[in-house]
């Protein structure tokens, strides 16, 4: 094993998928295999640069090749903050401007002009949105745990009201925006449904019913 390099220590970051990913003096790297406590890393520009290098802990040990291509300053910072944008997509319920406009607000300006254009930057906060759209497998009420994308609407208004709480054995949850609850309160006549057993077997206790309301 070749002695350690003058390079104490690196910082990985997170790939838009997850991953780790090496930044190096404007060069990025991404994992080709791990042995060990070895990795190897080799640049991003594959079948094009060999550029290589090993690490162990957070020490790089050995480069190998040289790079083909000149050195992207912003690639770190891109990298950071599409992965950022992704992730709160995913788990936060902001709105897409917000999360847009924050990524922007917090990137250096070197990196906010490398950066897609803004619809494009939109796109992939909805399309990471849609991702976790797929239902989740039917759990329990107790285990019921809804993901921030089920508790608005498409619109961003906020969906669920209220949620007694897991700890609650009658749980139950609301489902409305404010609007929607306005014109209720002005409706004259209220019409009310409840699904039956069959479409809805996470309240077994829930049968079908009809109420008719006149004000
Ligand atoms: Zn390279």
């Amino acid at each position: 094993m070749a002695e350690p390099l003058d390079q104490p220590t690196f910082r990985l970051i997170k790939s838009q998928r997850g991953g780790d990913k090496l930044p190096e003096n404007g060069y990025m790297f991404g994992v080709q295999r791990r042995i060990g406590d070895v990795t190897h890393w080799l640049c991003e520009q594959r079948g094009v640069c060999k550029a290589r290098v090993h690490t162990k802990g957070m020490v790089i040990v050995k480069r190998t090749n040289e790079h083909f291509h000149g050195p992207d300053e912003q690639a770190a910072g891109c990298c950071e903050a599409k992965a950022g944008m992704k992730r709160k997509a995913r788990e936060s319920q902001d709105s897409t401007y917000h999360i847009v406009g924050e990524s922007l607000q917090t990137a250096s300006e070197g990196t906010a002009a490398k950066l897609p254009k803004l619809d494009s930057l939109k796109q992939t906060i909805q399309r990471q949105r849609t991702s976790v759209l797929a239902a989740p497998a039917q759990p329990t009420l107790a285990e019921l745990a809804l993901p921030a994308v089920y508790q608005q609407t498409a619109k961003e208004e906020q969906f669920l009201l209220y949620d007694s709480g897991a700890d609650d054995v009658h749980r139950f949850l609301i489902f409305a925006t404010q609007h929607n609850l306005g014109m209720l309160q002005r409706s004259k006549i209220r019409l009310a449904d409840a699904p039956s057993r069959r479409h809805l077997p996470l309240h077994p206790g829930v049968c079908g019913a009809w109420t008719l309301c006149r004000r």
